[in-house]
C-alpha cells in the first residue's frame, strides 16, 4: 500500500483528495476485487468521519450518511415507506457483510446487480456529492451511468443519500431472486414504492436491477399502475412495460430466463401491496 488515511473530517478528507486516493467504506467490494495482489494504491478510509454517519430526517425527507451501513439502516426506525429498501438490506451478503457495508458504497461501486440500487431509484433517491467546488445533489437515475461506471469527479466523496417525503401515504417493498435464497448474486430484483390514497394508488415507481448494465425503472407499468384499486395490481403487468431492459446471457441466467423471471417478480410484488 502507498499510503493510509484515516481523517476524522470531511474537511481533513476533501484536503486529501486533492491527489489520488481510492475510497475505502465496509471494503466489502474493494478488497474482494484486490484479492492475490498487493494493494499498491493510496487508500482513503472514511469511516472515521462522524459527519459521514447516521440517519437524520427532517421536513424534506430522510438523509442516509455515506457510511450508514446496511445492518443500521435494518435497524433503524424508519416508515414503511422504507420496507423495500430493508427487504434488499437483508439480502445484501450475510451479517459480518451487512454489518460491514455501506448502502452508498454499493451504489459508488455500481455493480448491475447492486441490490441497493432498485429499491432507491424507487425511492426517488438522490446523492449529495462533496468536492473541492462545492456539495452538488444529483438523482440516483443520473449517477450511476454504466457497469461500474458513476459520474463521482475526481477528488469527489459520495457523503450522503437523500430520499424525499412522499406526498400521500407510500409502502414500499422488494424481491431479489438469486440461484439460492441467500447470499447470493441476483439473477434479477425488482423494487416499488407506491402512493396510496383510498385504496387505489395514486402514483407508483417501479425498478428492475440485474437485467440491464444500470437498474432501470419503468414508466410504462408506473403509469399502468396509476389509479388501480391496490387488490388488483398484478394482472396489470405486461411484458411490453419490460421494454428499458436489456438482459444479458450471463452464468446466472439467459437473457430469456431473465424476462420471464421479472415478470413473476413483479407480479408476486405487487400482490404483496394488497
Ligand atoms: C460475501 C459478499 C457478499 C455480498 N453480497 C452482496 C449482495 O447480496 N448484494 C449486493 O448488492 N452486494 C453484495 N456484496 C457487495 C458489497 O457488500 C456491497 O456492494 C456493499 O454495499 C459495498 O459497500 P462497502 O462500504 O463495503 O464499499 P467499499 O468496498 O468500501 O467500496 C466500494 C466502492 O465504492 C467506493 N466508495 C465507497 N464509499 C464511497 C463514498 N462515500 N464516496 C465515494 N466512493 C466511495 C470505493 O472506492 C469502492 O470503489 C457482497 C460482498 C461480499 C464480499
Amino acid at each position: 500500500m502507498a499510503d493510509y488515511l484515516r481523517p476524522v473530517s470531511l474537511d481533513e478528507a476533501l484536503a486529501a483528495l486533492a491527489r489520488p486516493w481510492t475510497v475505502l467504506a465496509g471494503g466489502t467490494d474493494f478488497y474482494p476485487a484486490r484479492v492475490g495482489r498487493a494493494i499498491d494504491e493510496n487508500v482513503l478510509d472514511i469511516t472515521g468521519i462522524p459527519d459521514l454517519r447516521g440517519i437524520s430526517t427532517g421536513p424534506w425527507g430522510w438523509r442516509l450518511g455515506a457510511t450508514t451501513t446496511w445492518a443500521e439502516l435494518i435497524e433503524a426506525p424508519l416508515p414503511p415507506l422504507f420496507d423495500g429498501l430493508k427487504q434488499a438490506a437483508r439480502e445484501v451478503g450475510g451479517r459480518q457483510i451487512q454489518n460491514a457495508g455501506t448502502v452508498a458504497g454499493n451504489l459508488c461501486n455500481a455493480s448491475p446487480a447492486a441490490d441497493g440500487v432498485p429499491p432507491l431509484l424507487a425511492l426517488d433517491a438522490e446523492v449529495e456529492l462533496a468536492g473541492p467546488p462545492g456539495t452538488r445533489r444529483l438523482p440516483l437515475s443520473a449517477f450511476i451511468t454504466g457497469n461500474r461506471c458513476t459520474l463521482l469527479a475526481p477528488g469527489e466523496l459520495l457523503v450522503a443519500i437523500r430520499v424525499p417525503k412522499p406526498a400521500h401515504d407510500a409502502r414500499s417493498a422488494f424481491l431479489k431472486l438469486g440461484a439460492r435464497r441467500y447470499l447470493v448474486i441476483s439473477i434479477a430484483m425488482a423494487a416499488a414504492t407506491l402512493e396510496i390514497e383510498d385504496g387505489r394508488v395514486v402514483s407508483a415507481r417501479i425498478a428492475v436491477g440485474a437485467c440491464s448494465a444500470v437498474a432501470q425503472r419503468l414508466p410504462a407499468l408506473e403509469g399502468a399502475l396509476a389509479g388501480a384499486p391496490v387488490a388488483a395490481l398484478a394482472g396489470r403487468v405486461d411484458v411490453a412495460h419490460l421494454a428499458p431492459l436489456s438482459p444479458i446471457d450471463d452464468v446466472r441466467g439467459s437473457a430469456a430466463y431473465r424476462r420471464d423471471a421479472v415478470v413473476i417478480l413483479l407480479r408476486r410484488l405487487l400482490r404483496g401491496f394488497a
